[in-house]
């Protein structure tokens, strides 16, 4: 009798493979549990047991596998349920989803490092000539099992390294070392031969002839008058040097140098705050999503910016730790900010576990085990999308926070999935209850709550004494005409700064992300030329000098005037928030500006860092992108300014005025987060366009009912669905013709289904 199990690889794969396994390992092993087998040429993989049965596949003689690397299922079925439905619904490969779902740390099998144990001598004549061969080579250098195959020559090296291991000679790290070390900071310091004036005096004069070594020293006493230790970094922001020149002073012994582990302990403990106590709005919408919830899987909670969602949020995880359950609550990923991470901190303390995708292998091995065993530090997850993947146990309820946001979709790499969408399919595998969470909902999610398909739960009224924003939009068309501009700023614009500041309060200026399609604007009367079967703006293409749409595909040549004013000049460009960031230095003597956007916050904890920077007030006018959008809360703002909402509001998707409305509500929702007045200014070239003055007017059900009319029309979501198909290849004409066999057979099964 012959026995085999099927195993996904972390490769894109349509299949599992099948391999052959002994009775034993039959016996012992479980789905769900890793292997390491071989794959292609002679090289390795983990992957997970999916299925076990008797059948010899025919197309290929199957290989045996290498090594079983658990004793117990790593994956459960629920998880393999859930990837399966991921990977029917998305078309994404069972292999890419594991890529996806699980820590790198645990997939590593060609990968996998051999180290030495330093504490252990090995009975070195005890040796075979096989295991004396590699303890050698171990004592230079820790060796991937590739190296090891080629220095014993042999294919199964498993079992030798196996018996090693168990002699507890060596150590196995599943993954490349570097990894699990901790960062390092490197600090510098002036010698201690001269922490006196006299002696560092003698040594300027020493250095007299060194202009650029004395200068470095200059800036470190200026930095350290007390001769601390100071973070290279921290130095470099002060004075631009070189590696080569702190080498040498340290080895002249000027300096001193030590390196120390950066703490990476994120979720550092921090006092625990009573629960607030709801309010009378926020305690019905809290009833009032539970009784939903009896008869539906989702529920909708609409509440306006600063209505206090996040506190409604809190009770309802609160029950659910009562039960015993785990809470998975997801962000988009920009708005886990460490500003909320204590929020949810301060109300649970150590039941919270954040999953983040700047966390190292080790912390998110970690994670994953606390979760799967059901720790108690594990109760309550936040986290972005990838989160999903987690190996639940006990899933009580499910948040989407922001549902709206389009960075819950993954673009690429496979599998490209709506992280909103999954959830709700989760919650359903796991029976689970899921709340969808926005001031500004998904047309889609809102018209699935107005269907009945979701429970729906509004909360329309600020917490508190904070007061809407008085919202106003400004013409950029008249003021070029009237030349009231200064640089980019509308002189009304320019003087709201001016006397926000001067109330020493704080000011954020919005201006769309860069890299956005470039359109053709008219400066005199704002017109942005459209596709008339598509209804989306016409992107420029420089190249050939043309206007596109980007669905259809129907061209224009760029025209050498407005079509609807005829004016002339005709405007390409967008405007970065560098060049808003160095006007505003440049204009207001009382700005101390900070710019937040994808070049400024890179680093682990750039982002946070800012925040905080802003937070303290040290900051007092953020110049930034979408980034600046997302939740954050501040007390003091009293003036937010988007720079141009002409490239939201003509993007070219059929979803643009839906995400415009969305993402002025959400920049304007920052200011009034206290007791007073606050203003919020648009500058536009349409000032009239009706997602303005929806937004001034906060009607989201008016935006809600025209864009609804507008996807019937032109047969949008949510009436109709759309599949984006892309066909890539080396050769022109092979593209050319496969794209137009594929359309035509396309149109072929559609009109069969008409
Ligand atoms: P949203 O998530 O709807 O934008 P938040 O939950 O951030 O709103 O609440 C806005 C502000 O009001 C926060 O500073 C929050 O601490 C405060 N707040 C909300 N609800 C309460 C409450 N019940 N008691 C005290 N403060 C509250
Ligand atoms: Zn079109």
């Amino acid at each position: 009798m012959q026995y085999f199990i099927d195993v996904v690889l972390p490769l894109p794969l349509p299949k599992a493979f099948t391999y052959w396994v002994s009775e034993e390992e039959f016996e012992f092993l479980q789905i769900g549990q890793r292997v390491g087998v071989p794959f292609g040429k002679n090289k390795l993989y983990t992957g997970i047991v999916y299925k076990k049965h008797r059948t010899a596949p025919q197309a290929y003689t199957p290989k045996s596998i290498e090594v079983i690397l658990d004793e117990l299922p790593i994956i459960s079925p629920a998880q393999f349920a859930f990837w399966e439905w991921m990977s029917t619904y998305y078309q994404a490969a069972l292999g890419s989803i594991l890529r996806a779902a699980l820590p790198g740390a645990f997939l590593l099998a060609s990968e996998t490092f051999v180290a030495r144990r330093l504490d252990i001598d090995p009975d070195w004549d005890g040796l075979t000539d096989d295991a004396f061969l590699v303890m050698e080579a171990l004592e230079k250098a820790d060796l991937r099992l590739e190296e090891i195959q080629q220095l014993v020559q042999r294919k199964k090296i498993l079992p030798l390294v196996h018996e090693l291991a168990a002699q507890n000679y060596i150590q196995i790290l599943q993954s490349l070392r570097e990894k699990y070390l901790p960062k390092q900071q490197r600090y510098l310091r002036i010698h201690p031969d001269f922490h006196t004036e006299k002696a560092l005096n003698l040594l300027f004069e020493q250095l007299k002839k060194a202009p650029k070594q004395s200068a470095l020293l200059l800036a470190f006493c200026q930095a350290q008058p007390e001769y601390d230790w100071m973070k290279l970094s921290a130095l470099r922001k002060i004075i631009d040097v070189s590696s080569a020149l702190i080498r040498t002073l340290c080895d002249k012994q000027i300096l001193e140098e030590k390196y120390e582990y950066e703490d990476r302990n994120l979720l550092a403990p921090i006092p625990l705050k009573p629960p607030k106590p709801l309010s009378k709005a926020q305690e019905k919408a809290f009833h009032a999503i539970q009784s939903q919830w009896k008869e539906k899987l989702v529920v909708l909670l609409e509440g306006v910016t600063s209505s206090g969602k996040t506190e409604v949020y809190f009770s309802l995880i609160a029950e659910q730790i009562e039960k015993q359950k785990q809470v998975l609550y997801l962000l988009p990923e920009i708005s886990l900010t460490a500003q909320m991470v204590q929020r949810l901190q301060a109300r649970f303390g150590e039941k919270v576990t954040i999953f983040h995708s700047k966390f190292s292998l080790h912390e998110r091995v970690e994670v994953w085990k606390n979760i799967q065993h059901h720790s108690d530090k594990a109760q309550i997850i936040i986290g972005a999308r990838s989160a999903l993947f987690l190996p639940f146990k006990n899933l009580g309820l499910i948040i989407v926070d922001e549902e709206h946001e389009t960075s819950y979709k993954q673009f690429d790499p496979a599998p490209r999935y709506h992280a909103r969408d999954a959830a709700i399919v989760l919650a359903q595998q796991m029976q689970a209850k899921l709340l969808l969470g926005s001031a500004t909902p998904s047309l889609e999610s809102r018209f699935n709550a107005e269907q009945g398909k979701y429970g729906h739960v509004q909360l329309l009224e600020r917490f508190g004494q904070a007061l809407p924003p008085k919202i106003i939009a400004i013409d950029l068309k008249e003021a070029h005409r009237k030349k009231q501009m200064k640089g980019l700023f509308s002189h009304a614009l320019y003087h709201e700064i001016e006397a926000t500041l001067a109330r020493e309060q704080q000011v954020i200026l919005f201006q769309n992300r860069r890299g956005y399609a470039p359109l053709v604007e008219c400066h005199s009367c704002g017109h942005v030329p459209q596709c008339s079967n598509c209804d989306v703006s016409l992107t420029y293409h420089q190249a050939n000098q043309q206007l596109r749409c980007h669905y259809c595909g129907y061209t224009i040549a760029k025209p050498v005037q407005c079509m609807v004013c005829s004016t002339p000049n005709l405007n390409f460009k967008g405007t970065g928030t560098q060049q808003i960031e160095e006007q505003v230095n440049d204009f207001f003597d009382l700005a101390r500006v900070a710019r937040m956007d994808w070049d400024t916050t890179r680093g682990k904890w750039a982002f946070d860092v800012l925040i905080d920077r802003f937070a303290q007030g040290e900051v007092n006018v953020l110049v930034g992108t979408q980034m600046i959008t997302k939740g954050l809360d501040f007390k003091n703002v009293g003036l937010v300014g988007v720079i141009n909402a002409d490239a939201l509001l003509f993007f070219p998707d059929f979803r643009a005025h839906e995400k415009a409305f969305q993402l002025l509500t959400q920049v304007a929702g920052r200011a009034g987060r206290y007791q007073g007045e606050s203003k919020v200014m648009i500058q536009s070239f349409s000032p009239d366009h009706t997602v303005i003055k929806q937004v001034k007017e906060n009607d989201y059900q008016s935006l809600y009912t025209q864009q609804l009319h507008e996807r019937k029309t032109f047969e949008y979501p949510p009436y109709n669905r759309l599949i984006r198909l892309t066909l890539r290849g080396r050769d022109y004409t092979t593209v050319d013709q496969a794209a137009t066999w594929l359309g035509e057979y396309c149109i072929d099964k559609l009109a069969l289904l008409y």
